[in-house]
């Protein structure tokens, strides 16, 4: 069965891990018509006027999964954030981000296994700021009952669907009472109605992340508002090597994009520097959901292929800079290709 996704390249390092994560793919029987569209900076370089140009928009409508490298949003000249605005057109409110200790991938924690789930469409990040006066500026958190609903429901339903133990949300409602107090209403009443055969925990964001560190094994599905959600991601990728190996995806009822956590990282854009494996990890989990939602078995099976060559390869020392390694974005993602069995 061949599927058609919607690459969008992306800006930066975005170029480099989204060939290479072609290439594995394609090497490893990976059944896939790209239609490659373009967002961020790229977009203008290309004569479009808009950052996310309608045709990506309307790719992804009428295909239904994306591939995304990470956008430059140009700072000034009145962009507003391209991830924020696709993942508002597309209704994306699901980020999930699995975040697990990676054999040949050395930390200070070899026994991490979570899944940050983070609500995408509002809080901090609804882009409603207003200057009251010079120098007094206001940023609106927005919480919605409706949109508080559907991420506690997403966030179990997650949980349930990959045999996972226990939600903790993670809050601040001692003191935004009224916004993350409605966060955690929302997922409480939820868990009662439905989902009361899983452990469910409210934990106060700063004792939480102070927990995190102290042992993430303790954790299990951690769900968060929008900006908590972007932070805590961040911090749990440290965790387990850093932004070069933290896949994600980005879910809305109808349409998903698929993306790593790591941004454009211009400091060594162009250079082969990039670790392509975050991205590789998204295709991988990418295969996992067209397994899934099209009922195709193939692709868990290219999927675990994937999966047992990478760590091969980080198992016997061939890794990009960033993990300690030397191998350059291309020489990495040839390295993976050779041990696909
Ligand atoms: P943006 O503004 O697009 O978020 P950024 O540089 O501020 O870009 P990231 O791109 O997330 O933020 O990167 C932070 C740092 O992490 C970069 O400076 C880079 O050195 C490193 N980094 C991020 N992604 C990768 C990767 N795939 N491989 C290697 N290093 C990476």
């Amino acid at each position: 069965m061949s599927h058609t996704i919607v690459l969008i390249p992306g800006d930066g390092i975005g170029p480099e891990v989204t060939e290479a994560t072609k290439r594995v793919l394609a090497a490893a029987g990976a059944e896939i018509q790209w239609l490659e569209r373009v967002a961020g900076q790229a977009a203008l370089d290309r004569g479009e006027s808009d950052l996310l140009p309608a045709s990506t928009v309307q790719a992804i409508l009428d295909h239904g999964v994306a591939l995304k490298g990470p956008c430059t949003t140009p700072i000034g000249g009145g962009f507003s954030s391209i991830n924020v605005a696709l993942r508002k057109k597309l209704n994306l409110y699901g980020a999930v981000r699995p975040i697990r200790s990676i054999d040949g991938v050395k930390t200070r924690y070899d026994d991490v296994d979570l899944i940050v789930v983070r609500e995408n469409t509002e809080g901090l990040y609804s882009g409603i700021e207003n200057i009251i006066t010079e120098g007094v500026i206001t940023s609106l958190k927005v919480a919605t009952e409706d949109a508080c609903r559907r991420i506690a429901i997403f966030g179990f339903e997650y949980c349930r669907s990959r045999g996972r133990r226990k939600v903790t949300v993670f809050h601040k409602a001692n003191i935004m009472k009224l916004s993350d107090g409605l966060f955690i209403r929302c997922a409480r009443e939820e868990w009662e109605r439905a989902y009361s055969d899983l452990q469910y925990e409210e934990r106060i964001i700063d004792a939480a992340c102070m927990a995190i560190v102290q042992d993430p094994s303790q954790f299990d599905v951690i769900l968060c508002e929008n900006l908590y959600g972007d932070v805590i991601s961040d911090l749990c990728a440290g965790l387990v090597g850093g932004l070069g190996v933290t896949p994600g995806a980005n879910f809305g009822e109808q349409h998903a994009v698929f993306e790593a956590v790591h941004g454009t990282a211009p400091d060594i854009a162009g250079q082969n520097l990039a670790n392509p494996l975050a991205l590789l990890m998204t295709g991988v989990m990418m295969l996992r959901h067209l397994a899934e939602t099209r009922d195709d078995p193939k692709c868990t099976d290219v999927a675990d292929r994937i999966r047992d060559a990478y760590n091969h390869c980080l198992t016997h020392g061939e890794k990009t800079r960033d993990l300690g390694g030397s191998l350059g974005t291309r020489e990495f993602a040839d390295a993976i290709i050779k041990q696909l069995r």
